[in-house]
Protein backbone atom coordinates (compact mmCIF):
# COMPACT_ATOMS: atom_id res chain seq x y z
CA UNK A 1 0.00 0.00 0.00
CA UNK A 2 1.42 3.39 -1.20
CA UNK A 3 0.76 6.83 0.96
CA UNK A 4 -0.14 9.65 -1.59
CA UNK A 5 -0.40 13.06 -1.14
CA UNK A 6 -2.27 15.16 -3.37
CA UNK A 7 -2.32 18.97 -3.55
CA UNK A 8 -5.08 20.70 -4.70
CA UNK A 9 -4.86 24.84 -5.85
CA UNK A 10 -7.63 27.55 -5.36
CA UNK A 11 -8.78 26.97 -9.23
CA UNK A 12 -8.94 23.34 -8.54
CA UNK A 13 -11.83 23.34 -5.90
CA UNK A 14 -13.41 27.02 -7.17
CA UNK A 15 -16.71 25.45 -7.25
CA UNK A 16 -19.63 22.81 -6.75
CA UNK A 17 -18.49 21.03 -9.64
CA UNK A 18 -14.42 21.33 -9.18
CA UNK A 19 -14.78 20.16 -6.09
CA UNK A 20 -16.46 17.05 -7.07
CA UNK A 21 -13.70 17.03 -9.81
CA UNK A 22 -11.29 16.64 -6.79
CA UNK A 23 -13.29 14.11 -5.26
CA UNK A 24 -13.33 11.87 -8.00
CA UNK A 25 -9.19 12.09 -8.42
CA UNK A 26 -9.15 11.11 -4.31
CA UNK A 27 -10.96 8.44 -4.21
CA UNK A 28 -10.14 6.89 -7.29
CA UNK A 29 -5.99 7.35 -5.95
CA UNK A 30 -8.18 5.37 -2.82
CA UNK A 31 -10.26 3.31 -4.62
CA UNK A 32 -6.48 1.45 -5.75
CA UNK A 33 -5.64 0.81 -2.26
CA UNK A 34 -3.67 3.74 -1.57
CA UNK A 35 -3.69 5.96 1.69
CA UNK A 36 -4.21 9.54 0.66
CA UNK A 37 -3.69 12.46 2.59
CA UNK A 38 -5.04 16.09 0.74
CA UNK A 39 -3.99 19.11 0.94
CA UNK A 40 -6.07 22.36 -0.23
CA UNK A 41 -6.18 25.89 -0.90
CA UNK A 42 -8.78 28.26 -0.14
CA UNK A 43 -11.51 28.68 -3.21
CA UNK A 44 -10.84 30.43 -6.22
CA UNK A 45 -10.06 34.39 -5.48
CA UNK A 46 -11.21 33.67 -1.41
CA UNK A 47 -7.77 34.75 -0.10
CA UNK A 48 -7.71 37.62 -2.15
CA UNK A 49 -10.86 38.58 -1.30
CA UNK A 50 -10.64 37.87 2.45
CA UNK A 51 -7.40 40.32 2.38
CA UNK A 52 -9.72 43.16 0.44
CA UNK A 53 -12.29 42.60 3.06
CA UNK A 54 -9.59 43.40 5.76
CA UNK A 55 -8.79 46.81 3.97
CA UNK A 56 -12.08 47.82 4.19
CA UNK A 57 -11.98 47.54 8.25
CA UNK A 58 -8.19 48.38 8.39
CA UNK A 59 -5.44 48.91 6.04
CA UNK A 60 -3.19 48.58 9.02
CA UNK A 61 -4.36 45.23 10.59
CA UNK A 62 -1.58 43.46 12.44
CA UNK A 63 0.06 40.42 11.12
CA UNK A 64 -1.71 37.90 13.58
CA UNK A 65 -5.11 39.05 13.08
CA UNK A 66 -4.70 38.73 9.17
CA UNK A 67 -3.57 34.96 10.17
CA UNK A 68 -6.75 34.84 11.75
CA UNK A 69 -8.89 35.85 8.92
CA UNK A 70 -7.06 34.57 5.70
CA UNK A 71 -6.79 30.77 7.58
CA UNK A 72 -10.62 30.50 7.10
CA UNK A 73 -10.30 30.23 3.76
CA UNK A 74 -8.88 26.55 3.97
CA UNK A 75 -11.04 25.88 6.44
CA UNK A 76 -13.68 26.29 3.88
CA UNK A 77 -12.37 24.29 1.33
CA UNK A 78 -11.73 21.13 3.24
CA UNK A 79 -14.89 20.75 4.74
CA UNK A 80 -16.41 21.33 1.58
CA UNK A 81 -14.51 18.28 -0.03
CA UNK A 82 -15.00 16.40 3.02
CA UNK A 83 -18.08 17.00 2.18
CA UNK A 84 -18.39 15.80 -1.24
CA UNK A 85 -16.21 12.37 -0.50
CA UNK A 86 -18.95 11.85 2.28
CA UNK A 87 -21.73 12.13 -0.77
CA UNK A 88 -19.40 9.72 -2.68
CA UNK A 89 -19.59 6.92 0.61
CA UNK A 90 -16.28 7.07 1.59
CA UNK A 91 -14.62 7.37 4.88
CA UNK A 92 -13.21 11.04 5.66
CA UNK A 93 -12.03 13.23 8.04
CA UNK A 94 -11.00 17.05 7.61
CA UNK A 95 -8.22 18.42 9.86
CA UNK A 96 -7.09 22.31 10.52
CA UNK A 97 -3.53 22.65 10.18
CA UNK A 98 -3.74 22.81 14.02
CA UNK A 99 -4.83 19.59 13.56
CA UNK A 100 -2.59 18.03 12.03
CA UNK A 101 -0.05 18.92 13.80
CA UNK A 102 1.67 22.25 11.72
CA UNK A 103 3.65 23.49 14.34
CA UNK A 104 5.20 26.85 12.20
CA UNK A 105 7.62 29.89 13.73
CA UNK A 106 6.27 32.77 15.14
CA UNK A 107 7.10 35.35 12.17
CA UNK A 108 3.15 35.86 11.08
CA UNK A 109 1.85 35.33 7.49
CA UNK A 110 5.18 34.23 6.41
CA UNK A 111 6.12 31.27 8.65
CA UNK A 112 8.23 28.54 8.31
CA UNK A 113 7.28 25.10 9.45
CA UNK A 114 9.35 24.12 12.39
CA UNK A 115 8.02 20.13 13.04
CA UNK A 116 5.15 18.24 12.29
CA UNK A 117 3.13 16.11 15.10
CA UNK A 118 2.17 13.10 12.49
CA UNK A 119 0.15 10.95 14.85
CA UNK A 120 -3.39 12.31 14.54
CA UNK A 121 -3.08 11.66 10.38
CA UNK A 122 -1.23 8.57 11.19
CA UNK A 123 -4.23 7.72 13.25
CA UNK A 124 -6.80 8.50 11.08
CA UNK A 125 -4.30 6.85 7.90
CA UNK A 126 -4.43 3.61 10.06
CA UNK A 127 -8.77 3.86 10.14
CA UNK A 128 -8.45 3.89 6.41
CA UNK A 129 -9.76 6.98 6.56
CA UNK A 130 -8.84 9.84 3.57
CA UNK A 131 -7.76 12.60 5.45
CA UNK A 132 -8.11 16.10 4.06
CA UNK A 133 -5.75 18.69 5.76
CA UNK A 134 -6.36 22.84 5.41
CA UNK A 135 -3.09 23.82 3.32
CA UNK A 136 -1.37 27.17 4.03
CA UNK A 137 -1.87 27.04 7.79
CA UNK A 138 -0.46 26.35 11.44
CA UNK A 139 0.07 26.74 14.67
CA UNK A 140 2.99 28.54 16.39
CA UNK A 141 3.53 28.10 20.37
CA UNK A 142 1.31 30.19 21.43
CA UNK A 143 -1.21 28.74 19.94
CA UNK A 144 -1.74 31.34 17.40
CA UNK A 145 -2.68 30.77 13.80
CA UNK A 146 -0.25 31.37 11.70
CA UNK A 147 -0.04 30.94 7.70
CA UNK A 148 3.12 30.68 5.10
CA UNK A 149 2.87 32.80 2.79
CA UNK A 150 0.95 33.47 -0.49
CA UNK A 151 1.11 29.62 -2.28
CA UNK A 152 2.04 28.43 0.91
CA UNK A 153 -0.19 25.69 0.66
CA UNK A 154 2.16 23.46 -1.66
CA UNK A 155 4.69 23.91 1.38
CA UNK A 156 1.87 22.54 3.46
CA UNK A 157 1.88 19.56 0.68
CA UNK A 158 5.65 18.98 0.67
CA UNK A 159 6.36 19.19 4.23
CA UNK A 160 3.31 16.23 4.99
CA UNK A 161 4.62 13.86 2.75
CA UNK A 162 8.30 14.61 4.09
CA UNK A 163 7.10 13.91 7.53
CA UNK A 164 4.71 11.08 6.51
CA UNK A 165 7.06 9.55 4.44
CA UNK A 166 5.15 9.46 1.36
CA UNK A 167 5.56 7.44 -1.67
CA UNK A 168 4.92 10.07 -4.05
CA UNK A 169 3.53 14.04 -3.10
CA UNK A 170 1.32 15.26 -6.50
CA UNK A 171 0.61 19.14 -6.72
CA UNK A 172 -2.56 19.28 -8.84
CA UNK A 173 -3.24 22.80 -10.25
CA UNK A 174 -4.66 24.53 -13.33
CA UNK A 175 -1.68 24.22 -15.83
CA UNK A 176 -0.18 20.66 -17.01
CA UNK A 177 3.19 21.08 -15.51
CA UNK A 178 5.70 23.40 -15.30
CA UNK A 179 6.64 25.31 -18.31
CA UNK A 180 9.99 26.86 -19.90
CA UNK A 181 8.03 29.59 -18.76
CA UNK A 182 4.50 30.97 -18.13
CA UNK A 183 2.34 29.72 -20.77
CA UNK A 184 -0.07 32.45 -19.78
CA UNK A 185 2.14 34.68 -21.34
CA UNK A 186 3.99 32.93 -24.07
CA UNK A 187 1.07 30.44 -25.35
CA UNK A 188 4.10 27.95 -27.01
CA UNK A 189 5.92 27.73 -23.73
CA UNK A 190 6.99 24.23 -23.64
CA UNK A 191 5.80 22.02 -21.12
CA UNK A 192 9.08 20.13 -19.06
CA UNK A 193 9.10 16.54 -18.44
CA UNK A 194 11.43 16.71 -16.01
CA UNK A 195 13.04 19.83 -13.86
CA UNK A 196 15.68 19.43 -10.96
CA UNK A 197 15.19 20.46 -7.70
CA UNK A 198 17.90 23.61 -8.04
CA UNK A 199 16.78 24.76 -11.36
CA UNK A 200 12.81 24.74 -9.92
CA UNK A 201 13.91 26.24 -6.74
CA UNK A 202 15.18 29.33 -8.77
CA UNK A 203 12.25 29.52 -10.89
CA UNK A 204 9.81 29.65 -8.00
CA UNK A 205 12.11 32.13 -6.21
CA UNK A 206 12.18 34.03 -8.95
CA UNK A 207 8.58 34.51 -9.89
CA UNK A 208 7.19 31.14 -11.46
CA UNK A 209 4.40 30.50 -8.76
CA UNK A 210 3.53 26.98 -9.92
CA UNK A 211 5.42 26.53 -7.10
CA UNK A 212 5.79 27.75 -3.53
CA UNK A 213 9.24 28.40 -3.77
CA UNK A 214 10.22 26.79 0.11
CA UNK A 215 8.14 23.62 -0.88
CA UNK A 216 10.80 22.73 -3.40
CA UNK A 217 13.80 24.01 -0.72
CA UNK A 218 11.57 20.94 1.66
CA UNK A 219 11.47 18.19 -1.36
CA UNK A 220 15.12 18.50 -2.12
CA UNK A 221 15.74 18.04 1.76
CA UNK A 222 13.79 15.63 2.15
CA UNK A 223 14.55 13.79 -0.95
CA UNK A 224 10.17 13.93 -2.08
CA UNK A 225 8.85 12.39 -5.11
CA UNK A 226 7.52 15.55 -6.04
CA UNK A 227 4.99 15.98 -9.63
CA UNK A 228 3.21 18.82 -10.64
CA UNK A 229 -0.32 17.72 -13.19
CA UNK A 230 -3.55 19.65 -13.87
CA UNK A 231 -6.60 18.63 -12.01
CA UNK A 232 -8.43 19.06 -15.16
CA UNK A 233 -6.71 16.98 -17.91
CA UNK A 234 -4.98 15.22 -15.66
CA UNK A 235 -2.27 14.99 -18.14
CA UNK A 236 1.38 13.56 -16.79
CA UNK A 237 2.68 16.29 -15.40
CA UNK A 238 6.17 17.73 -14.93
CA UNK A 239 8.82 15.30 -12.48
CA UNK A 240 10.44 17.40 -10.07
CA UNK A 241 13.67 15.81 -8.95
CA UNK A 242 16.95 15.42 -8.03
CA UNK A 243 19.38 15.71 -11.36
CA UNK A 244 18.73 15.78 -14.70
CA UNK A 245 19.85 15.05 -17.71
CA UNK A 246 21.01 18.38 -19.51
CA UNK A 247 21.16 17.41 -22.97
CA UNK A 248 22.38 20.70 -23.86
CA UNK A 249 19.62 22.85 -22.76
CA UNK A 250 20.82 25.82 -21.60
CA UNK A 251 18.11 27.73 -20.74
CA UNK A 252 15.67 25.34 -18.51
CA UNK A 253 13.07 28.40 -17.99
CA UNK A 254 12.17 32.14 -18.01
CA UNK A 255 10.34 33.81 -15.67
CA UNK A 256 9.32 37.58 -14.01
CA UNK A 257 8.35 38.88 -10.99
CA UNK A 258 6.43 42.11 -10.52
CA UNK A 259 6.74 41.75 -6.55
CA UNK A 260 9.81 44.06 -6.69
CA UNK A 261 10.53 47.19 -5.50
CA UNK A 262 14.26 49.39 -5.68
CA UNK A 263 15.51 51.49 -3.11
CA UNK A 264 18.84 53.64 -3.47
CA UNK A 265 20.97 55.47 -0.87
CA UNK A 266 23.03 58.12 -2.52
CA UNK A 267 26.14 60.16 -0.74
CA UNK A 268 27.43 57.25 1.24
CA UNK A 269 30.51 57.74 2.93
CA UNK A 270 33.14 55.30 1.36
CA UNK A 271 34.21 53.44 4.29
CA UNK A 272 34.22 49.95 5.51
CA UNK A 273 31.10 49.14 7.26
CA UNK A 274 28.23 50.39 5.25
CA UNK A 275 26.68 47.64 3.84
CA UNK A 276 26.86 45.74 6.64
CA UNK A 277 24.95 48.53 8.74
CA UNK A 278 22.44 48.65 5.58
CA UNK A 279 21.72 44.90 5.46
CA UNK A 280 22.11 43.34 8.73
CA UNK A 281 19.34 46.21 9.83
CA UNK A 282 16.96 44.91 7.06
CA UNK A 283 17.56 41.01 7.67
CA UNK A 284 16.78 41.56 11.36
CA UNK A 285 13.56 42.45 10.58
CA UNK A 286 13.30 39.31 7.88
CA UNK A 287 13.53 41.70 5.14
CA UNK A 288 14.94 39.86 1.91
CA UNK A 289 17.18 41.60 -0.10
CA UNK A 290 17.93 40.72 -3.64
CA UNK A 291 20.23 42.07 -6.78
CA UNK A 292 22.53 44.70 -4.96
CA UNK A 293 24.47 47.48 -6.92
CA UNK A 294 27.13 49.40 -5.50
CA UNK A 295 28.93 52.15 -7.36
CA UNK A 296 32.69 52.81 -7.53
CA UNK A 297 32.40 56.05 -5.91
CA UNK A 298 33.85 59.53 -6.33
CA UNK A 299 34.83 62.15 -3.75
CA UNK A 300 34.59 59.39 -0.90
CA UNK A 301 31.30 58.93 -1.34
CA UNK A 302 29.42 55.95 -2.91
CA UNK A 303 25.66 54.60 -3.84
CA UNK A 304 24.17 51.51 -3.09
CA UNK A 305 21.17 50.69 -4.97
CA UNK A 306 19.33 47.17 -4.26
CA UNK A 307 15.63 45.58 -4.42
CA UNK A 308 13.75 44.18 -1.75
CA UNK A 309 10.19 42.49 -2.25
CA UNK A 310 7.59 45.34 -2.79
CA UNK A 311 5.41 44.07 -0.07
CA UNK A 312 7.98 44.86 1.83
CA UNK A 313 9.20 48.39 0.74
CA UNK A 314 7.23 50.39 3.50
CA UNK A 315 9.14 48.51 6.22
CA UNK A 316 12.17 48.94 4.61
CA UNK A 317 11.93 52.42 3.97
CA UNK A 318 11.11 53.13 7.74
CA UNK A 319 14.04 51.33 8.97
CA UNK A 320 16.25 53.02 6.56
CA UNK A 321 14.65 56.37 7.28
CA UNK A 322 14.79 56.02 11.30
CA UNK A 323 18.20 54.64 11.17
CA UNK A 324 19.91 57.47 8.91
CA UNK A 325 22.22 58.81 11.08
CA UNK A 326 23.81 55.33 11.65
CA UNK A 327 23.86 54.45 8.09
CA UNK A 328 25.07 57.51 6.54
CA UNK A 329 23.77 58.74 3.62
CA UNK A 330 22.78 61.65 1.69
CA UNK A 331 19.67 60.99 -0.41
CA UNK A 332 17.07 57.50 -0.79
CA UNK A 333 14.97 57.58 -3.41
CA UNK A 334 12.83 54.34 -4.50
CA UNK A 335 10.81 53.08 -6.81
CA UNK A 336 8.23 50.40 -7.31
CA UNK A 337 7.61 50.49 -11.29
CA UNK A 338 10.28 48.31 -11.84
CA UNK A 339 10.24 43.71 -12.48
CA UNK A 340 12.55 41.47 -12.40
CA UNK A 341 13.00 39.19 -15.72
CA UNK A 342 15.32 35.91 -14.91
CA UNK A 343 16.52 32.98 -16.59
CA UNK A 344 17.26 29.75 -15.29
CA UNK A 345 19.60 26.43 -16.46
CA UNK A 346 21.70 24.11 -14.33
CA UNK A 347 23.73 24.23 -18.12
CA UNK A 348 24.37 27.62 -17.97
CA UNK A 349 27.33 27.31 -15.68
CA UNK A 350 29.73 26.01 -17.89
CA UNK A 351 28.65 28.01 -21.18
CA UNK A 352 29.58 31.71 -22.08
CA UNK A 353 27.76 33.99 -23.39
CA UNK A 354 24.33 32.83 -21.98
CA UNK A 355 23.97 36.50 -20.03
CA UNK A 356 25.39 38.18 -23.39
CA UNK A 357 22.15 36.16 -25.34
CA UNK A 358 19.55 37.36 -22.68
CA UNK A 359 21.30 41.01 -23.02
CA UNK A 360 20.62 40.65 -26.61
CA UNK A 361 17.18 39.83 -26.71
CA UNK A 362 16.39 42.70 -24.66
CA UNK A 363 18.32 44.79 -26.87
CA UNK A 364 16.46 43.55 -30.08
CA UNK A 365 12.84 44.26 -27.77
CA UNK A 366 14.75 48.18 -26.96
CA UNK A 367 14.26 47.56 -23.19
CA UNK A 368 16.32 48.54 -20.86
CA UNK A 369 18.30 46.89 -18.18
CA UNK A 370 18.90 49.00 -14.75
CA UNK A 371 20.44 46.39 -12.87
CA UNK A 372 22.08 43.14 -13.32
CA UNK A 373 22.28 39.55 -10.98
CA UNK A 374 24.47 36.35 -11.88
CA UNK A 375 24.44 33.07 -10.12
CA UNK A 376 25.78 29.30 -11.34
CA UNK A 377 22.03 28.60 -12.53
CA UNK A 378 20.68 32.27 -13.25
CA UNK A 379 20.82 35.81 -14.56
CA UNK A 380 18.25 38.34 -13.23
CA UNK A 381 17.79 41.88 -15.02
CA UNK A 382 15.90 44.73 -13.08
CA UNK A 383 13.75 46.16 -15.91
CA UNK A 384 10.67 49.23 -15.89
CA UNK A 385 7.43 47.53 -15.17
CA UNK A 386 5.09 47.19 -17.63
CA UNK A 387 7.44 45.63 -20.15
CA UNK A 388 8.36 42.03 -18.30
CA UNK A 389 5.96 39.92 -20.57
CA UNK A 390 7.30 41.42 -24.16
CA UNK A 391 11.00 41.09 -22.24
CA UNK A 392 10.20 37.10 -21.66
CA UNK A 393 8.75 36.96 -24.97
CA UNK A 394 11.52 37.71 -26.30
CA UNK A 395 14.32 35.98 -24.59
CA UNK A 396 12.14 32.74 -24.86
CA UNK A 397 11.91 33.31 -28.36
CA UNK A 398 16.08 34.52 -28.65
CA UNK A 399 16.73 30.56 -26.84
CA UNK A 400 14.58 28.94 -28.41
CA UNK A 401 12.86 27.42 -25.92
CA UNK A 402 9.48 26.73 -27.84
P1 LIG B 1 -2.74 26.99 -7.57
O1 LIG B 1 -3.89 27.83 -7.18
O2 LIG B 1 -3.12 25.66 -8.12
O3 LIG B 1 -1.70 26.88 -6.49
P2 LIG B 1 -1.13 28.98 -8.91
O4 LIG B 1 -1.89 30.09 -9.54
O5 LIG B 1 -0.48 29.24 -7.60
O6 LIG B 1 -2.09 27.71 -8.82
O7 LIG B 1 0.00 28.45 -9.90
C1 LIG B 1 -0.33 28.05 -11.22
C2 LIG B 1 -0.04 29.17 -12.19
O8 LIG B 1 1.37 29.38 -12.24
C3 LIG B 1 -0.39 28.88 -13.61
O9 LIG B 1 -1.73 29.18 -13.87
C4 LIG B 1 0.59 29.75 -14.42
O10 LIG B 1 -0.03 30.93 -14.91
C5 LIG B 1 1.63 30.16 -13.41
N1 LIG B 1 3.01 29.90 -13.86
C6 LIG B 1 4.03 30.78 -13.76
N2 LIG B 1 5.15 30.29 -14.27
C7 LIG B 1 4.87 29.04 -14.71
C8 LIG B 1 5.64 28.02 -15.36
N3 LIG B 1 6.95 28.18 -15.63
N4 LIG B 1 5.02 26.86 -15.66
C9 LIG B 1 3.71 26.67 -15.39
N5 LIG B 1 2.92 27.62 -14.80
C10 LIG B 1 3.48 28.79 -14.46
N1 LIG C 1 -4.78 30.36 -0.26
C1 LIG C 1 -3.40 30.78 -0.14
C2 LIG C 1 -3.07 31.81 -1.20
O1 LIG C 1 -3.91 32.18 -1.98
C3 LIG C 1 -2.44 29.63 -0.16
C4 LIG C 1 -2.34 28.88 -1.47
O2 LIG C 1 -3.16 29.04 -2.36
O3 LIG C 1 -1.40 28.10 -1.60
O4 LIG C 1 -1.96 32.29 -1.22
MG1 LIG D 1 -0.12 28.13 -5.85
Amino acid sequence: MSLIVQKFGGSSVANAERVFNVADIVTSTYKEGNNVIVVVSAQGDTTDDLIEKAKEINPHASKREMDMLLATGEQISISLLAMAIEKLGYPVVSLTGWQAGMVTDSNYSNSRIRKINTERVMLELDKRNIVIVAGFQGINRYDDITTLGRGGSDTSAVALAAACHADLCEIYTDVDGVYTTDPRIVPDAKKLDEISYDEMLELASLGANVLHNRSVEMAKKYNVNLCVRSSLTRAKGTVVKEAVKVEGMLVRGVTKDNDVARISLCGIEDTPGKAFRIFSLLAKKNINVDIILQSIGRDNKKDISFTVAESHIDEALKIIEENKEIIGYETMSYTTKVSKVSIVGAGMVTNAGVAARMFEALYEAQINIHMIATSEIKVSVLIDEGYEAKAVKAIHDKFELA
